[in-house]
């Protein structure tokens, strides 16, 4: 992989790139000028592949393009790190954190889990979260009072209580103070409580009361929902909702995929040697919108194969003068809880203790009284743990509607105007060798083994054939058959 940045590039180069004051990285080193290079008429060199966007889609396809078809692909990407939202570092304190929130790689695909065990070694991890609840009347929906369920009997003396989210049968036993013991008991429970609607269902809340009921949706469901979107669950699609995993027996882990793993070293890592090839060349704090408005050269039609954008597809068509699409973003807040090495245990309301800051690795709070989403701690991964620390970073999440595009926000408006610039994505495939790729150009959340899954299927579907020799015409002769 060659690494620079804009300003090392225009420094050797005469095409009139844009200048950069972003931060510079450690790996700016330009090395691997080992293979053949293809250069306009002004000495810039050109690519078969330009992939905008270094993240999880765009350094699986410069992967592909470099190592399957052998290919020169140039990335752009305008963060001055590789990895996209799942870069993670080594903090202060020796603990591998990622910047943009905690990611677990789970999956059933076993060809995407062959594929990311061939770039870095990965340790299984099981993955847990408790939400923090308030079941006394305080937690009572603060959205619609009026429509408010009573509590069951819940012991008065509590304030708030951990439970394993996705909810299972420990979640109901604590919050609705029951006694199932089996998978039996757990559906008839649900059947019971499940609200059921003589129309289909119309938006997020119906389909979260469908599936918990009434008073599992209050308490778990309605106010978290607010707090990420800013929106009531009603004011929502009912996909975001409608798919709320359950479980009808004891399994407290987050997820029940086969495959549920982290980079020992880290996704920044992984993406590296992803990108670690001598065909590769990425040029990092770099937006690729900014350098269009340019005479760059290897990103004029004509000089290139494929373009694949990997960035937000209302800011490609921005030109065309559409409203932008909605996204909700976060704000992390990073906290440094020093933390005493004792063998105390840790308590039980999700306070520290036992060299933790907190109980679990991820607390999610639904209630409104607490006005961030979730807290996350790092150091309870298993690369973290017995990395001898005074202190710990607990990283507290506010959704909020600026900063970073996150979330694409999934209402009627927004699904409509994405499929207006969807038309437009289409034409500029088909006339100019533009392919929208992951989750900004889809306009839609993926986890990372959908969006390597997702590369996979466009690299062979739609990138492989455009490099085919063109197929030998068959001249009939006349008479012949
Ligand atoms: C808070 C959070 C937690 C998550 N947790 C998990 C999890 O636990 N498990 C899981 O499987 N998935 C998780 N995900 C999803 C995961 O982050 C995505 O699946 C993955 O990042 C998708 O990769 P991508 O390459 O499509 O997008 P991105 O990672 O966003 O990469 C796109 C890249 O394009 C760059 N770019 C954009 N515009 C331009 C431009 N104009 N010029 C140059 N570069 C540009 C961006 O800077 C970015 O680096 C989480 C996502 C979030 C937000």
């Amino acid at each position: 992989m060659n690494i620079k940045d804009t300003q090392s590039f225009s420094s050797s180069s005469s095409s009139s790139l844009p200048s950069s004051s972003s931060n510079s990285t450690s790996e700016q080193a330009i090395h691997n000028y080992n293979h053949i290079q293809q250069h306009d008429h002004d000495g810039t060199e050109l690519y078969d592949v330009i992939v905008v966007g270094a993240g999880l889609s765009g350094a699986v396809m410069a992967d592909r393009c470099a190592r399957v078809l052998n290919k020169r692909v140039l990335v752009i990407e305008k963060r001055n790190h590789i990895a996209g939202n799942c870069y993670d570092y080594i903090n202060e304190y020796g603990h591998l954190v990622n910047q943009y929130g905690l990611h677990i790689f789970h999956t059933n695909d076993v060809e995407v889990y062959n594929y990311i065990t061939q770039f870095s070694d990965w340790i299984r991890y099981d993955h847990r979260v408790v939400a923090r609840v308030y079941p006394q009347p305080s937690s009572s929906s603060s959205l619609a009072e009026e429509d408010t369920p009573s509590s069951p009997d819940i012991p008065a003396c509590l304030s708030s209580i951990l439970v394993p989210v996705p909810v299972c049968i420990e979640t109901v036993n604590i919050l609705c103070n029951q006694h199932l013991q089996n998978s039996q008991e757990m559906d008839a429970w649900l059947q019971e409580h499940q609200i059921r609607y003589d129309h289909t269902i119309q938006n997020g809340e119906e389909a979260a009361k469908a599936r918990v009921g009434e008073y599992l949706y209050t308490l778990l469901f309605e106010q978290y929902t607010y707090k990420q979107w800013n929106k009531t669950p009603a004011q929502l699609d009912k996909s975001i909702l409608e798919r709320i995993p359950i479980r009808n027996n004891w399994d407290t882990r987050y997820f029940t995929d086969t495959y549920q793993v982290l980079p020992i070293k880290g996704y920044t890592h992984f993406c590296q040697t992803l990108l670690q090839h001598p065909l590769i060349t990425v040029l990092l704090s770099t937006d690729f919108l900014e350098l269009r408005q340019t005479k760059y050269p290897p990103i004029q039609p004509g000089n290139y194969t494929a373009i694949i954008y990997t960035g937000p597809i209302d800011t490609y068509f921005a030109h065309i003068g559409l409203p932008p699409l909605e996204y909700r973003s976060i704000h992390f807040d990073i906290q440094h809880v020093p933390i005493i090495p004792s063998s105390s245990p840790s308590y039980p309301q999700g306070g520290g203790g036992g060299g933790f800051a907190q109980s679990h690795v991820v607390i999610n709070e639904p209630s409104l009284q607490v006005p961030y989403t979730r807290s996350v701690e790092y150091k309870h991964l298993p690369m973290n743990r017995h990395v001898p620390s005074t202190h710990s970073m607990v990283v507290r999440e506010y959704t909020t509607h600026v900063g970073e595009p996150y979330y694409p926000v999934m209402n009627d408006r927004n699904i409509s105007l994405y499929q207006e610039y969807k038309t437009y994505a289409e034409q500029v495939e088909t006339e100019q060798g533009v392919f929208m790729l992951g989750r900004l150009a889809n306009y839609k959340y993926i986890d990372m083994h959908v969006a390597i899954r997702n590369a996979l299927d466009v690299f062979e579907s739609r990138i492989i054939p455009l490099f085919e020799p063109p197929k030998k015409r068959q001249v009939l002769v006349k008479g012949e058959d």
